[in-house]
């Protein structure tokens, strides 16, 4: 709306204090199906409170992806633009494994992930997380070796995604447990500038650091080994196994080991407030809603907020 002179003046100004008083609201959400398409995939977002999201870039179980339909893809980009969502965190199928034993499913996983990075340009600035991978009796040592030469051949200099590694809760043979694990895989890929981290608290916790008891300990032992600049994204989820137990298995928010005071202090922590947070708690749609309605309240945000 025009308005002339002085009032014009003030008037914006009033505006640009207020902005300033709050920070940008919290980016959070949940997992979410794309049976229905990915415009559909917004609209149910939206009605959760949700302002990312998560989904899988093809069957989880692994196979095919299914093509992308232009028009629904861009009408997905035009309802993220108007609503403000921030990034979206794309999640690789379960079965990809870079660093598997069998030759095929090293090759499959490498197919897989560039075609998936292919697909995301269509959502062009995102991140796409993937589970590092299992390393089946082979060692830790030749498991980083693999997914390292597996990143080098999907990643594309030029691509806008930022591929994140996620942080594992260090069950059977997986690799990415201890932060230095993660650390040496970006060390050993040539494009490190398109590698991220993404933090899953069900899945340290379970690896053995207490995001519960020692949040500040946590995070600066991410800064010592990775760098907290490589943190990109969250995985909100309480565990049912106590610390270290390597498990994997996640929990409500609250109803875990690791409890709600720690997710107040999470979305409290201006190192990590204003990182994208995915809840894969087991829930359906009202209990993800409730989640999101929750970690906002915590953050000072009202239920109209986001
Ligand atoms: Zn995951
Ligand atoms: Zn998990």
């Amino acid at each position: 709306m025009l308005r002339g002179g002085r009032h014009h003046r003030a008037t914006r100004k009033d505006s640009v204090t207020i902005r300033e008083a709050h920070t940008a609201p919290l980016c959070v959400g949940c997992h979410l199906s794309t049976s229905e398409g990915y415009a559909a995939m917004g609209r149910r977002a939206l009605s959760l409170g949700a302002t990312t999201f998560a989904f899988f870039t093809r069957n989880p179980r692994g196979g095919n992806a299914k093509a992308l339909d232009a028009d629904d893809v861009l009408a997905l980009r035009a309802l993220l633009y108007d609503n403000g969502f921030g990034k979206l965190v794309a999640h690789a199928p379960y079965t990809m494994n870079l660093c598997s034993a069998k030759p095929e499913t090293v090759d499959f996983a490498r197919r897989a992930m560039a075609g998936d990075l292919e697909r995301m340009e269509s959502l062009p600035g995102n991140y796409y997380n993937f589970h590092p991978g299992s390393h089946v009796k082979q060692g830790a040592d030749r498991g980083i070796e693999l997914i390292c030469a597996g990143l080098d051949e999907a990643l594309e200099q030029g691509q806008s995604t930022t591929v994140l590694l996620e942080t594992m809760a260090g069950k059977g043979s997986e690799v990415g447990r201890t932060f230095e694990e993660l650390a040496r895989i970006i060390d050993g890929v040539h494009h490190d500038e398109l590698l991220g981290v993404c933090l899953d608290t069900c899945h340290v916790w379970d690896g053995g650091y207490d995001v519960a008891g020692d949040l500040e300990g946590v995070l600066a032992e991410f800064d010592r080994v990775i760098g907290l600049d490589r943190l990109k994204a969250l995985h909100l989820n309480d565990s049912k196994n106590p610390c270290g137990a390597h498990k994997d298995r996640h929990e409500k928010l609250g109803q875990g080991h690791i409890g709600l005071a720690a997710f107040e202090r999470i979305v409290n922590d201006a190192r990590l407030r204003d990182l994208p947070m995915i809840l894969e708690t087991p829930n359906e749609l009202e209990g993800y809603r409730n989640e999101i309605a929750l970690l906002r309240s915590f953050a000072g945000e009202g239920p109209d907020c986001g």
